[in-house]
């Protein structure tokens, strides 16, 4: 096992009601003689009230004590990995419509600002909390600080821990760092039919809220508050809120996740499943892919609901169905797996051990092209294939899956170190993409750059052994200039309708690629 890898403690014999008894872990046990104070759901990553087993297992705590359960939301003080305001006002309109719900479940919601490890522990203590539930995250500040709650509250609470994000929990699908999606597929497959099940509903609370309602919250202020922060070191040259805007072409919300999932006008599932086999990886076809991701990061929609939803269209698809549940459970599974399992998840340390050698046996090979971080983030490169997948981030907040693959691998070949293309792109990643700051997007730029995941390819000058991707490539695959011309439209009708009206939508998938 990996240093600094907390061993899993499932707990055999705990009694988890609805919930899978592997996907509950016990992180500190209560003291037994406490009396049954309230249950409180810490939700961090899966912001949701549909599809949550993390919630369902709090509401089952909660009834089986015969105790109150509530809701807990950290803001993270400073920004949670950099956040911009792109990323914060998506997921607080989503918030205030989930605490919309919550309450009319008859669920409170306390909304919370600063270090988790302080908020959290002083929430319990002021409400006399029994237990606390806390959603699962792999990344190391989340880790960090569920670690120092358990030491922070009192020895009458419990902690426990739900992974409600991933289909079959990170600790049940493999119990090592995995080396492969050839690997870890298998585990997955064996455990789904266990795993994979229909959610009960949530249960109406057995014993309504009584203590402190919490306070209000003025959410029109908080969102107004995180559109103005001045951005942190932004290198566009304009240093404040608008340099990272929020996006419009992306409803928040569950609801809004659901009708991108399987809504009748233009959903997933319902209208455009049937070329996903082919379509997902052609940047001339946005609408090839699911567009789940914004929503599947937030936890806004659970990827269980969407292998449920996507398996009842088997028969008519199955080729297109299988495309999208390998990317769904094994692809996003395994990111997690590695940033579980591996916590140098963003660093070339995290690479294999051929890997490291290969990039550093060709470290100081010459490059055609060096640019600055600054040249990339302005999109400033002589290749207009790679400016247009940059431009398609920093506008649109979504770059083709496919041309991610190039655009990282590009920063390899036009940057001086492997650390510092590894640095540039997870940072350019994490500032503009919406589904950004995600283990899927260290893994992405891992796998680009470092080849985990992946195998050794054909030696050759910079890459060494890690697979490449060039222009040639791509010109075969698809009509870059179409690409490049949808960009450009793209970013001008972006501009445009922002300084028309800043708040008006722009169309979902904007139609401006005509051979759709
Ligand atoms: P779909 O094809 O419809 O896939 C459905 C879901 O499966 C996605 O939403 C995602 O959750 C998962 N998925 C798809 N492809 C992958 C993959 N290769 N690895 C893991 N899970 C996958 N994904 C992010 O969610 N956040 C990121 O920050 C991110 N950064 C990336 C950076 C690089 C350099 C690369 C190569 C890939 C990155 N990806 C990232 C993975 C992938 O490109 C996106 O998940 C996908 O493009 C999202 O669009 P979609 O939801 O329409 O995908």
């Amino acid at each position: 096992m990996a240093p600094g890898v907390t061993p899993p403690t499932t707990a055999p014999k705990l009694e988890t009601g609805p919930v899978h008894p592997g996907r509950v872990r016990v992180l500190k046990p209560g003291s037994p003689s406490s009396p049954a104070g309230p249950v409180v759901y810490w939700m961090f990553r899966d912001q949701r009230s549909r599809d949550n087993w993390a919630l369902l297992y709090a509401a089952h705590l909660a009834a089986r004590s015969a105790a109150p359960v509530a809701v807990a939301f950290n803001l993270f003080h400073p920004r949670f990995l950099g956040a911009h305001a792109r990323q914060l006002a998506f997921m607080l309109r989503s918030l205030r419509l989930l605490r919309r719900r919550l309450h009319s479940l008859g669920l409170p919601f306390f909304l919370l600002r600063g270090d988790p490890a302080h908020t959290l522990p002083a929430l319990l203590r002021r409400l006399a909390a029994s237990t606390l539930v806390a959603d699962f995250s792999p990344l190391r500040p989340v880790r960090a600080a569920v670690a120092d709650i358990c030491d922070r509250v009192g020895p009458e609470v419990a902690v426990h821990q739900v992974d409600a994000h991933n289909v079959v929990p990170v600790w049940a699908a493999s119990d090592k760092l995995e080396y492969s999606a050839k690997t870890i597929r298998p585990k997955i497959h064996r455990l789904l039919p266990e795993y994979l099940v229909e959610f009960p509903e949530l249960p109406l609370p057995a014993v309504p809220w009584t203590a402190d309602d919490p306070p209000e919250i003025d959410w029109g202020e908080l969102i107004a508050e995180v559109l103005r922060i001045p951005e942190l070191g932004g290198d566009l040259g304009v240093r404040e809120a608008g340099e990272v805007p929020e996006i419009e072409w992306c409803e928040p919300g569950e609801d809004p996740a659901m009708e991108v999932l399987m809504g009748n006008k233009d959903g997933f599932l319902t209208r455009r499943l049937k070329n996903y086999e082919t379509d997902r990886n052609d940047p001339l076809k946005p609408k090839g892919s699911s567009g789940l991701s914004p929503y599947l990061h937030f936890g806004q929609i659970s990827a269980q609901r969407c292998a449920l939803e996507a398996q009842a269209h088997r028969k008519s698809c199955p080729k297109s169905v299988d495309a999208f549940l390998e990317e769904l459970l094994v692809r996003r599974e395994l990111a997690d797996n590695f940033c579980y399992y591996q916590p140098q998840y963003d660093s070339l340390q995290g690479a294999w051990e051929w890997a490291r050698k290969t990039l550093m046996d060709h470290s100081a090979d010459e490059r055609e092209h060096l640019y600055t971080k600054e040249q990339l983030e302005q999109a400033r490169t002589a290749d207009p294939l790679w400016n247009a997948s940059q431009l398609e981030m920093v506008h649109y907040g979504k770059m083709h899956g496919f041309m991610r693959m190039y655009w990282a691998k590009k920063i390899l070949e036009w940057t001086s170190s492997p650390e510092e293309a590894l640095s540039i792109a997870i940072y350019l990643n994490d500032k503009y993409e919406i589904d950004g700051r995600d283990p899927n997007g260290y893994v992405g730029c891992m796998w680009s750059i470092c080849g985990i995941h992946d195998q050794g390819w054909k030696e050759r000058p910079v890459f060494g052994k890690i697979r490449y991707m060039n222009y040639a490539g791509c010109k075969r695959k698809f009509n870059v200039d179409v690409y490049i011309a949808y960009v450009k439209r793209l970013v001008t009708e972006t501009k445009k309708r922002k300084s028309e009206s800043p708040s008006s939508l722009i169309p979902k998938h904007s139609k401006i690629i005509k051979s759709e």
